[in-house]
């Protein structure tokens, strides 16, 4: 990312899920460049560390903290030590997400929907009821949902369902956070990622879904992190409820 870039989260603290690498990560490299405090986090400390130097070595304060999205202790753990860091929050971007299994809709095992449920759903909940207390005044939620959540593919469905589901969630706590937070959604098309291989992996299927862009390529993390830094930040002061698709024109919605 070499484009000069503006420094529109100077002094704001941002918490990032599942940002070790892919989207999340880009979103946390972009938030830091343009002046954020950033709290990353995933799952394994090793990740954390090394996504910590990464972005240090960029210039970036960040500061990292391992947190499995659908475990209580260590969401509260986030929220405590950021607070006990930064003393504020200003920005959470809700990131983490599961697809764990091709199965049509019928034929998913019972542990895999609460699977599904728990994190890519609930667990976005419960990470901002702790995290409400200490949301500054103009703050700013953004969640990540996908372009699948308007019309789920039959191997991807309950995932999908899942991602329709944050887009209700985004305009259901808009109103309730209003008006001292925003709480906004970027839809990400096709991102070459490591959650993505089983898909863009393979070079036939990655060339379908080029063609149904209208850009001819599919996204890159770094697409969805300037999505995302528009919506957490003041140039969105008037946006709240709603959903960005990021998608190179694939068809979503009129
Ligand atoms: P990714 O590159 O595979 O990165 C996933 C990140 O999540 C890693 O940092 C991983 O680190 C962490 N993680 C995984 N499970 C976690 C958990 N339970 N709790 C906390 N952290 C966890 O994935 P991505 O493609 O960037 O996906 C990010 C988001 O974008 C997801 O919500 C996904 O649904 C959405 N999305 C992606 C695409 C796409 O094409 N890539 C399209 C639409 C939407 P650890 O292994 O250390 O936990």
């Amino acid at each position: 990312m070499d484009k000069k870039l503006g420094k529109r989260f100077e002094g704001k603290v941002a918490i990032i899920t599942a940002s070790t690498q892919g989207i999340g990560f880009s979103i946390a490299e972009r938030l830091g460049l343009e002046g954020a405090f950033v709290v990353i986090s995933s799952r394994k400390q090793k990740n954390v560390d090394e996504a910590v130097q990464k972005l240090r070595d960029r210039g970036i304060e960040v500061f990292g903290v391992v947190c499995h999205v659908s475990n209580a202790q260590q969401r509260k753990n986030l929220i405590d030590k950021t607070i006990q860091k930064y003393g504020k929050l200003d920005v959470i971007v809700s990131n983490a997400a599961v697809n764990p299994t091709v199965a049509t809709i019928l034929e998913t095992k019972e542990q895999t929907l609460d699977k599904l449920w728990d994190i890519n759903v609930k667990a976005a909940i419960l990470l901002l009821q702790d995290a409400a207390p200490y949301l500054q005044k103009g703050s700013s939620v953004v969640i990540i949902s996908s372009i699948v959540a308007y019309r789920p593919p039959a191997s991807m469905g309950m995932y999908g369902i899942t991602k329709t589901a944050l887009l209700g969630l985004t305009k259901a706590l808009a109103a309730e956070m209003a008006p001292n937070t925003r709480v906004n959604c970027v839809a990400p098309g096709f991102v070459p990622t490591h959650f993505a291989k089983f898909i863009t992996g393979d070079a036939n299927l990655r060339r379908e879904l080029e063609a149904k862009t209208l850009l001819s390529r599919l996204g890159t993390t770094q697409d969805m992190a300037a999505a995302t830094a528009y919506l957490a930040s003041d140039d969105a002061a008037y946006v709240t409820g709603e959903t960005l698709v990021v998608a190179g024109g694939m068809q979503s919605r009129l």
